[in-house]
């Protein structure tokens, strides 16, 4: 099985060191006792200072203050098509340090999908969009490693099509029904016959569904173009030099894709993946829906 590295980072001023290493700790244990047997992965999970020591091959997980911009907090693809997490900083980021590893881990990418029933009576057979938090992201159902909130995640069973005695559909057992969501959670899927992405959400005093459009993504041809322009910047990747140069440029590539999707400034680019055009969705229906109580802003 391939190992996948995560680098914790945090950009919050006079965030304290030892916070971040023991939420990288936390994070470790719970990769590897909870999720890596689960759904078959393998990660390591340390804590760096700066963005500038990750090593290179390393996915970041970067905690920021100030995200403004709807559907910046979240996994993310860089221009190499590699994935990192921006965190926002709260009272509970580690359970978002948490919600948004487990779903990096699950799907890299945002566009993993697995066939089933809708939960929308007149609908049929539809792609559910792996996200493995978002059923029971609240608070409320979150768990402890090493005295860490952390988050429940569902398994692979979540799908299937019928209830079974004795099943266990998500980590800590609330989540007691297929395609069950949990009060302050959500799920996400893929109509095949209209070609729309449909939710149900549970943010209020019920459930609801939601009708979020066709996903308009950046074209995957763009996609290429970008990474061929990329690969004329050549590395010696081989030399501890060619090593320290590499990690400070992609820093410095990083930050400026940060500070583009904290504030909003550079036009948006159409969404890299389904993952990212629903936090999208998201963000602007949370702002113009007067009766759901707010969704957990830092997680997605
Ligand atoms: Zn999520």
């Amino acid at each position: 099985m391939l190992t996948i590295n995560l680098g914790l980072v945090s950009e919050v001023d006079d965030h304290d060191p030892s916070d971040v290493a023991r939420v990288a700790a936390a994070l470790q244990k719970q990769a590897t006792r909870d999720f890596g047997p689960i759904w078959d992965v393998s990660a390591t999970v340390d804590a760096f200072p700066r963005l500038e020591d990750v090593p290179v091959g390393y996915w970041p997980m970067i905690v920021e203050t100030d995200i403004n911009t709807p559907g910046a907090a979240g996994v993310h693809e860089d221009k190499d098509g590699q994935p990192f997490a921006l965190i926002a900083m709260s009272d509970s980021w580690s359970l978002t340090a948490s919600h948004e590893m487990l779903e990096m881990l699950a799907d890299p990418f945002g566009k993993r999908v697995i066939a089933g029933k809708s939960p929308k009576p007149e609908q049929g057979r539809v792609e559910f969009l792996v996200e493995v938090c978002d059923p029971c992201e609240a608070d409320e159902y979150a768990y402890t490693a090493n005295d860490i909130l952390v988050s429940d995640f569902y398994t692979p069973r979540f799908f299937e099509p019928h209830r079974a005695e004795g099943c266990r559909y998500s980590f800590t057992g609330a989540i007691k029904n297929p395609r069950e969501i949990l009060r302050g959670g959500y799920i996400s899927w893929h109509e095949p016959v209209s070609d729309h992405w449909w939710q149900q959400v549970w943010f209020g005093r019920s459930k609801d569904f939601r009708d979020l459009g066709v996903c308009k993504r950046k074209s995957s041809l763009v996609a290429r173009t970008d990474r061929r322009d990329q690969a004329t910047v050549e590395l010696d990747l081989t030399t501890m030099e060619g090593d320290e140069h590499a990690r400070q440029e992609r820093a410095r590539r990083l930050h400026e894709e940060i500070e583009s999707l904290k504030t909003g400034r550079e036009p948006p680019e159409p969404p890299a993946s389904p993952r990212e055009f629903i936090e999208r969705q998201m963000r602007e229906k949370d702002e113009d829906d007067p009766d759901a109580e707010p969704a957990p802003e830092e997680q997605h």
